[in-house]
């Protein structure tokens, strides 16, 4: 494998309600800055339909080239077709770095290609760094329960692939009018040779709540004793007009669903207020939560580790303090 021949850092556009994505924004804001290391182009590799706007937007985010696939068969995600466009595009274009974000679809995506391509990909990274001149990528990510952060390398293989967590990454100021290339590509395909076939999209009819857009986040851990008395922190989530978080003990014991957990294996939330009530701090918590705008613990143990991440801590029972501060924030904001 001649290294030579790989140039260029990309990012895999992920489209939501019209748009690019924020993961991918962010990923665009951190391909930047290894782009700029490296001395190389940033892309954005856009597969869709009716997408062109997206190649616009994505100039505006950092991207100085565009590589689309616009075509009717892609119009809804399916790894096999979206597999074979970047496949077909990774061939042909030869980046050096490949970053997805660590969604359902990229990390769908992302381990399909790497099935089939020659190299290794990195998953849930949370540090993205490059050598200057050897260009390797420094894709960082915790490892050993969260005890540890791991570097890894790929120095045999090109491309380097990583997947990128949400919300860990900054994206770059919109440059309104910013432009780039547009690159049109295509794979003679067809709807006959595609085994899947998308017969309907149901929404999911659980009330959905995005912790990871929402400016407050109520979460509970196991000190709330059981089912009912986790009710408090969606009561106290009520009143506040917050999304309601869980530590992965509570998910595990089915007081609250998976996509509701913070942490390590959950989701990483960057609140303007993040409440940890029974919560013991656990670091594989921690890292999905450190990085809150202000964080109040309630715990009963006065040496729980919560209490080392928190600008607030409130030491007591939850089942006694929770009821108080529905009631006074109710009181205060009428
Ligand atoms: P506990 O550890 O049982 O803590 C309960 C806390 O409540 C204690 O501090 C206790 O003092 C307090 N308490 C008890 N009664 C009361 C009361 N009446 N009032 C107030 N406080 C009270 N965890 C996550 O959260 N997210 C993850 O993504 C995650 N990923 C993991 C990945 C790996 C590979 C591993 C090994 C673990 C992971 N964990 C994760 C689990 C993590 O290590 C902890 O086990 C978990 O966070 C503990 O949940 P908890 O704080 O709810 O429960």
């Amino acid at each position: 494998m001649n290294f030579d021949d790989y140039r260029g850092v990309w990012v895999f556009i992920e489209e939501k309600d019209g748009a690019i994505a924020p993961v991918s924004l962010e990923l665009l804001g951190a391909g930047r800055q290894l782009a700029e290391k490296r001395k190389t182009a940033l892309a954005g590799v856009i597969i869709g339909e009716n997408v062109g706007d997206l190649a616009q937007s994505a100039f505006e985010y950092g991207a100085d080239v565009a590589y689309v696939y616009d075509d009717p068969i892609f119009r809804h995600y399916r790894t096999e077709t979206f597999m074979k466009a970047m496949l077909a595009c990774v061939q042909k274009h030869k980046p050096e770095i490949l970053l997805y974000g660590a969604t359902s679809t990229g990390k769908d995506l992302a381990s399909a290609v790497a099935t089939d391509l020659p190299t290794g990909l990195t998953a849930d990274t949370t540090q993205l760094d490059v050598e200057e001149d050897t260009g390797l990528l420094l894709a960082s990510r915790p490892a050993f329960g969260g005890n540890i952060m791991a570097t890894i390398l790929c120095k045999k293989y090109r491309p380097q692939m990583a997947t990128v967590r949400p919300k860990v990454m900054k994206a770059l100021p919109c440059e309104k009018g910013r432009s780039g290339e547009i690159i049109q590509e295509s794979i003679p395909l067809v709807e006959s040779d595609v085994r899947t076939k998308v017969l309907e999209i149901v929404r999911a009819t659980e009330k959905r709540v995005k912790i990871d857009e929402a400016d407050i986040v109520v979460a509970g851990g196991k000190g709330l004793g059981g089912p009912q008395g986790f009710q408090l922190v969606h009561r106290l989530a009520d009143v506040l007009g917050a999304a309601v978080g869980g530590s992965r003990d509570v998910v595990e014991a089915g007081w609250i669903g998976h996509h509701h957990q913070v942490g390590q294996t959950g989701a990483t939330v960057t609140p303007k207020i993040y409440f940890a009530i029974g919560i013991s701090g656990a670091i594989q918590h921690i890292v999905g939560m450190q990085n809150s705008g202000l964080i109040i613990a309630v715990n009963k143990d006065p040496k729980a580790p919560i209490f080392g991440a928190c600008h607030y801590g409130i030491v007591g029972d939850a089942l006694e303090i929770v009821p108080l501060l529905i009631e006074g924030f109710k009181a205060a904001l009428g």
